[in-house]
Formats: structure tokens, sequence, C-alpha cells
């Protein structure tokens, strides 16, 4: 089955992981390394919502309840462009190492700061870091969630069946994730498009689905936002379908 409504070709889930500097405040790192996370706040975001303004775009920002409880102002504004707002931890935890009664209080921070700075309590989760624990679905599942974006068995979203409830995953992959590409290889702004663009072309010939993560911090420092808008241009040009996950997610929950 195809995502995409007619007369689109294939769908682009782009997506942000709008962590600013939560993870490095959870680990307790030095000042600078909190001002690198600090430069999504302050410059990187704003350059990513002035762009996604431009091609008249209404994607998905997964964000911590830490950041939402501190950039409130920041999270309104992004709703308020049409954007969908889904939890990304409290303070960008590793899921995988929360003694289990940790867990639900970590999402229920989370909920509650995304509520009071949207209005609403979110859809959608991303687990920070990619990391799980083996509750961490059915958790998620049991409080309504309609959908995780988490996983990385499958190039197309899928159903996960728990209990008497349902799920949908819309899979990620590191490859599509600027973070690793930019941040840890260093692979240069030419190098990721090049991949990037094979992917794109690769989807887009299946007509079927491609996710890619970006981080403010990191697509929003510098020429490096140069990336996002040719990769906007080159999945326009095919024709892509860049909805919210939200939209996504809706087409396969029943
Ligand atoms: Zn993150």
């Amino acid at each position: 089955m195809s995502l995409q409504p007619s007369g689109y070709e294939f769908t682009l889930l782009l997506s942000f992981d709008f962590d600013s500097e939560s993870a490095e405040v959870w680990k307790g790192s030095d000042p600078v390394a909190i001002s690198r996370g600090r430069y999504g706040a302050r410059v990187g975001i704003w350059r990513v919502l002035e762009l996604l303004d431009k091609y008249g775009l209404r994607v998905t920002f997964f964000v911590p309840g830490w950041v939402a409880e501190n950039y409130p102002r920041i999270i309104a504004d992004i709703t308020n462009r049409g954007h969908e707002i889904a939890g990304h931890g409290y303070m960008h935890e590793r899921f995988d190492e929360l003694p289990p009664g940790e867990e639900l209080r970590v999402i229920e921070l989370m909920e509650r700061y995304i509520q009071n700075a949207v209005g609403s309590r979110p859809l959608g989760f991303r687990a920070p870091y990619w990391r799980f624990s083996p509750r961490t679905l059915s958790i998620l599942a049991s409080r309504g969630y309609v959908y995780d974006s988490s996983l990385m068995d499958s190039d197309d979203p899928y159903t996960i069946r728990l209990d008497d409830n349902i799920i949908v995953e819309l899979p990620v992959d590191w490859r599509l994730d600027d973070w690793p590409l930019l941040e840890i290889e260093r692979l240069t702004p030419r190098e990721v498009l090049g991949m990037w663009f094979e992917e794109i072309e690769y989807a887009h010939k299946r007509k079927g689905y491609l996710s890619l993560t970006f981080h403010p911090q990191c697509i929003g420092r510098g020429a490096r936002i140069k990336v996002l808008e040719e990769v906007i241009k080159e999945a326009l040009r095919r024709k892509a379908w860049i909805p919210r996950a939200i939209d996504v997610a809706r087409k396969l929950y029943s």
C-alpha cells in the first residue's frame, strides 16, 4: 500500500529532534559542551523553522520535556506554525539504563511539560539515542500513543500489536540521521548529500517511504543548513509527500 495521497510519488518523513542542551545538562557536561547544545535553541531552530516556512512544510519535532519546560515560547511558536510536537524523553535520558519505576516517571514528566507548552499530550514518541527498555513500547501503547519512531527493522511504517493495543512504528536508521554523519563521522555536507540523494532516488523509484532525522543544533549550524534546503528541493522535485509523523501514523492506525 502506498502511504502518499494521489499526486505524490513517495513519502518523506522529514523530522527534527529538538534536543537543545538537555542531554548535556543531564550528563553534567562542561559549560562549553552545554553551549554547543544550546545553539539549537538560540540559532538552529530559527534557521530550520524559516526554511520550513519558505517551502510551506508542516512536519514533526520530537522534543524532550525539559526543553518544553525551559523554552515554552519556542515550543508554542513551533506549534503555531502548524508543526507537530512529539515526545523525546524528559532530559534526553537513555531509556535502556533507567530503572523500571523511573522510566514511567520520565514519560509522565515529558507529557506534563509538553502539555503545558502545547495544550495537549503528545501522540508520538522517539526514544533518545534510539535506545529502549523491553518495557518502553508497552508503556507507550497503554498510555494511548499512536506511534513510536525508534526501531530499525524495516524501511516502511508498520503496526505492532501489544495485548489490546496497537502502535504504529515509523522506523529510522543511523545513516539517515544528520548527527552521526556530521558530528561523529565528520563527513562533509557534500558527502552526506550524496548519500541522501541516493536514498531519495531509491525511495522515489519504489514509491515507498524514507525517514530523515535532523537536529537543529547540528543542521542549523552555519552553512550546513544548505544541506537541508538541498534535501527539500530534491524531494519536492521528485514529488514527495512530506507530512507530519501523525499524518503517516493515522494512515495505518485503526
Ligand atoms: Zn535526541
